[in-house]
């Protein structure tokens, strides 16, 4: 399985963008940067992007892809999450005001963009791959993602502060052969009061969370959405945590697991 990354950051400038991971070029998680960090041709080349929740920085450029994707007829793209995540992009969003609907744009029989609604704890098959969404702790309805190919599995956290249910998962028998996650952290430890607020961790809540998985010491971590204003003192503060194998991605970078 391959991971690239699009976009890492809780945030942007002009070398941080927000949220959006390709799974072996077919499966994007999350939408914050699929068109200002890809060319026209992965971009119509994508079959699904799974959206972990509706906040603005994981979905904007679903926006711009469809219109991309609608000029260039590519197939139908595969929007996945739950009920109610798409229930707040379509009411928004995708709401003929804000953004025109792409699910019956050029036609509803042949439209842009399809949502597939995931059911929680579920097995979904999306483009081939086995997903599972499950909830974490945020402001809104948020979901963690289980992404399991022919070579292993993959999990992504979404945003999240601390969470439970995620790592029962994640530890119980349904999970096989996961092969890394990719972890939210977002804010340094100073910060604290904003991160139990905004539903993201710290460095420090990082390292507690992290230990509540069984195999932690040999499962390689992604850290992303740490905010470009801390970035410096956040990638400071992880190199602190010890017997955990943390690796903080840069834009471009691609993974092999
Ligand atoms: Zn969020
Ligand atoms: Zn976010």
């Amino acid at each position: 399985m391959e991971i690239r990354i699009i976009g890492c950051h809780g945030g942007e400038t002009p070398r941080h963008r927000p949220s959006a991971f390709l799974v072996d070029d077919r499966i994007a998680i999350d939408a914050g940067s699929l068109t200002s960090g890809m060319d026209l041709p992965a971009q119509c080349g994508l079959e699904a992007c799974l959206v972990s929740h509706a906040h603005l920085d994981h979905i904007r450029d679903l926006a711009t892809i469809a219109d991309n994707r609608c000029q260039k007829g590519c197939p139908p793209l595969v929007v996945a999450g739950t009920k109610e995540t798409l229930a707040l992009v379509r009411k928004h969003f995708f709401n003929g005001l804000l953004w025109p609907d792409f699910t019956k744009i050029p036609s509803v029989r042949e439209p842009t963009i399809r949502f597939e609604v995931l059911t929680p704890e579920r097995t979904h098959i999306i483009a081939g791959y086995k997903v599972r969404a499950v909830e974490v702790s945020h402001t809104i309805e948020c979901c963690a993602f289980i992404v399991e190919g022919k070579s292993g599995a993959l999990a992504y956290s979404g945003d999240t502060g601390p969470t439970d249910r995620l790592w029962e998962v994640l530890n119980g028998a349904g999970v096989k052969d996961l092969r890394a996650m990719l972890m939210e952290v977002s804010f340094p430890n100073r910060e604290q009061n904003l991160a139990s607020l905004s539903g993201h961790h710290t460095p420090r809540t990082l390292g507690i969370e992290l230990k509540k998985y069984k195999k932690v010491k040999d499962l390689p971590f992604l850290l992303y959405h740490i905010k470009p204003v801390f970035q410096a003192e956040v990638e400071k503060e992880c190199a602190k945590l010890r017997g955990l194998n943390l690796t903080i991605p840069k834009l471009g970078d691609h993974f092999i697991v």
